[in-house]
């Protein structure tokens, strides 16, 4: 005799799920180009299918959502998505419902609690924030700043990435531009803290950093990783900011246009750029690092497989950086078809590929991996 499964059906959870996404999942239709865009299934195998949580969440299902943690929010599906479906604003909503329901893995609750506490996802002292500026001549963003550069946490702490931000500081300078830093007084932008799901804190967060930016008077916001920029060019002007935002690639651009950046000359070269997802796919920002590079005595830059807005996901972003997971990476996958290119360089403009990759190529060989700030400023790292 067949047994036919009974689905339960919660109104209840189901007004909580639509109010949260704001409808977001409403328009899908269920055909599925979003499981099979996804890299997670495509590269890696796993069961990662943007159709089936955006089903159970049309139905106010609450069962078998532990899959909205895997997902990096690399945007590879929505730009494929027929119907324009905001696929990864309906899974952050859905890490809100979890959150509420205490729902959440460990790794998240960390690094929600180590921002609360130091004010970045690493737990790092809040006192050494602006240790990378040691030594460096730059101004206090008090004194009355015409730009307002924001490190990051990733910038601030990692002394890999230090480097990013000491050569920026010293390119800008060196152009006259009068930008400042916030120091000891800057905080997480809240990235890490949206992918947890927890939106009261966000706000707050967000809030404070909004005041902090407002009251130096800088008309010029400059981001050094995608992350942040992405919060402040799309989330903060909701909360007041008016500043104009621009990624560090793009304020380098402009400085390039205007004859101000003379970038020197490196060891002849062949490159690849990596476009991370935040900085590509999420706000259309692919030309600005390519003429960067272009502009680089030396370099020489080729394309890999995946480009622009096909680009591989490096599985950073959505919290990848905090998740605990074995086996093969995405950012694997990537080194591999560089190194399936016999391309020495490996160049990108994101802290979180900058990490992934240079993990994955001490395990597995393959390309030098280095920001594009470092070819502009120090070209001894090539
Ligand atoms: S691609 Fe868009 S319409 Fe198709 S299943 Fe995915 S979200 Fe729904
Ligand atoms: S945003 Fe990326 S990781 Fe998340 S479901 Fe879409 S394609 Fe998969």
């Amino acid at each position: 005799m067949m047994t036919e499964a009974v689905v339960e059906l919660d109104d209840e959870l189901w007004q909580s799920v639509y109010e949260i996404t704001a409808g977001a999942m409403n328009p899908c239709y269920q055909c599925g180009t979003c499981t099979a865009s996804c890299p997670f299934l495509s590269y890696l195998d796993r069961p990662l299918s943007a159709r089936k949580i955006l089903r159970r969440a049309q139905l106010g299902r609450g069962d078998g959502m532990e899959d909205i943690w895997m997902c990096s929010a690399c945007r590879s599906c929505e730009v494929r998505c027929p119907r324009d479906v905001h696929i990864v604003e309906a899974i952050m909503g859905l890490r809100s419902l979890a959150f509420k329901a205490r729902a959440v893995p460990p790794e998240m609750n960390r690094l929600l609690w180590s921002t609360l506490e130091e004010g970045n996802p690493w737990n790092d002292p809040r006192s050494e924030r602006a240790r990378w500026a040691d030594g460096l001549k730059v101004r206090d963003a008090a004194e009355g700043v015409d730009v307002l550069l924001y490190v990051g946490c990733a910038g601030s702490y990692d002394p890999r990435l230090q480097g990013v931000a000491r050569g920026l500081v010293q390119v800008l300078g060196r152009a006259g531009v009068n930008v400042g830093i916030l120091g000891g007084r800057e905080r997480c932008c809240g990235d890490a803290v949206r992918v947890t799901g927890e939106r009261g804190y966000l706000q707050r967060l967000v809030e404070k950093n909004v005041k902090a930016f407002s009251g130096t008077g800088a008309t010029t916001i400059v981001a050094i990783s995608p992350h942040c920029f992405d919060m402040f060019r799309n989330l903060y002007p909701r909360y007041g900011l008016e500043a104009e935002v621009l990624h560090y690639t793009e304020y380098l651009e402009h400085m390039l246009d205007e004859g101000v950046l003379k970038p020197p000359r490196v060891k002849n070269s062949r490159v690849a750029y990596h476009d991370p997802c935040y900085l590509g796919r999420s706000n259309g920002i692919f030309e600005p690092p390519r003429r960067l590079l272009e502009s680089v005595p030396g370099l020489e830059l080729e394309e890999l497989r995946d480009n622009r807005l096909n680009a591989l996901c490096c599985g950073g972003g959505g919290g990848g950086m905090w998740r605990e997971e074995g086996g093969e990476r995405l950012s694997d996958k990537r080194v591999e078809q560089v190194k399936e290119a016999d391309i020495p360089l490996l160049a990108t403009s994101c802290p979180y590929c900058i990490q992934n990759f240079e993990d994955s190529t001490r395990r597995m060989g393959g390309p030098r991996v280095v920001d594009v700030m470092e070819l502009l400023a120090r070209p001894k790292a090539v």
